[in-house]
């Protein structure tokens, strides 16, 4: 069915702090740019979404592509999922080393491989076999991520308990994952999100942002989600799917992305946020955190903020 495009966009959810607002409000109005240019040309929300997640992962500001969080070895490993809502074709990376895109490679795996996800050097094999050049690990560490990981860890081994780990999960850690949910003017959805994972992780792990269903979902039937957070209560709940199947009983993504984040919090203490966006073009975004960079764009609208208060 013909539609009337929309796409929403967001850059990690938590208490960011006055000086950072700036720059995660131009990431995503970058962001909202690069995928409006294709849905205005009549282009997929598939393509859409994933020029946008390209511009956040090469924008520093997120904890994606160049710029992301280090793992406790001081590398950067990366996961990432695109979904397209029209045949439920996904392509998903866990743990990738040397893709300097995530999300480019994530798009090979759902239109060119029989298989949904692959990770580590798989993955890294899979995308140079499919014309994505790879890169050196280092050329995506970034000193400031050097610097964080250096403070947490000397945090950690001055107050050397178990709980002081906790920390990392606190809202004020910063959550920078990025996502987009587009739809396009045939009426199909599609969704993405693309992250460097948490800060000091232990190496091969994997949070909810490329597990299907868990960060990111989409199904023209029911909705496109994108969350971000901290990924295990998200991966625990199912926290896309969840969202997405209260849409297509028949709630609004406004209600569903707020019930979301109150389900997050009541039922394992999560925090995090979420964008939401059915076929009809109707949209939530949500957080539980005190901020959440969001960008959205409509035919007669473009709004992007740092809160989402509801209506
Ligand atoms: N959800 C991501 C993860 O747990 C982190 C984030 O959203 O910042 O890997």
């Amino acid at each position: 069915m013909p539609a009337d495009p929309v796409l929403v966009v967001h850059g990690g959810a938590w208490a960011m702090p006055d000086d950072m607002v700036e720059a995660h409000l131009r990431g995503v109005r970058d962001a909202l740019a690069a995928g409006w240019r294709v849905l205005e040309a009549g282009g997929a929300a598939l393509d859409a979404i994933e020029e946008a997640v390209v511009v956040m992962e090469d924008d520093e500001t997120f904890d994606a592509g160049r710029g992301s969080f280090l793992n406790r070895d001081g590398r950067v490993q990366m996961d990432a999922l695109i979904m397209d809502g029209a045949t439920l074709r996904a392509g998903g990376v866990g743990c990738v080393e040397r893709v300097r895109n995530p999300v480019r490679a994530a798009r090979k795996i759902l239109s060119e491989s029989p298989h949904l996800y692959f990770v580590g050097e798989g993955a890294e094999r899979f995308a140079a076999e499919h014309g994505i050049g790879l890169c050196k690990n280092e050329e995506l560490v970034i000193a400031r991520e050097v610097e964080r990981l250096r403070d947490y860890q000397t945090k950690l081994s001055e107050n050397a308990s178990a709980e002081d780990g906790n920390d990392l999960f606190a809202p004020s850690i910063s959550h920078d994952t990025v996502g987009a949910v587009a739809l396009d003017r045939a009426g199909n959805i599609a969704a993405a999100t693309s992250t460097g994972g948490t800060l000091n992780k232990a190496p091969g792990r994997l949070g909810d942002s490329s597990l299907i269903g868990c960060g990111c979902y989409a199904d023209n039937l029911s909705a496109a989600v994108s969350t971000t957070g901290w990924g295990e209560p998200i991966m625990k709940l199912v926290l896309a799917k969840w969202t997405a199947d209260r849409v297509s009983a028949g709630n609004l993504p406004e209600w569903a992305a707020q019930e979301a984040m109150n389900h997050l919090k009541q039922r394992v203490n999560g925090h995090g946020g979420i964008i939401v966006l059915n076929a009809l073009g109707q949209f939530g975004i949500a957080h539980n955190t005190p901020r959440m960079a969001w960008a959205l764009k409509t035919l007669n609208k473009e709004e992007a903020g740092i809160e989402r208060s509801l209506a």
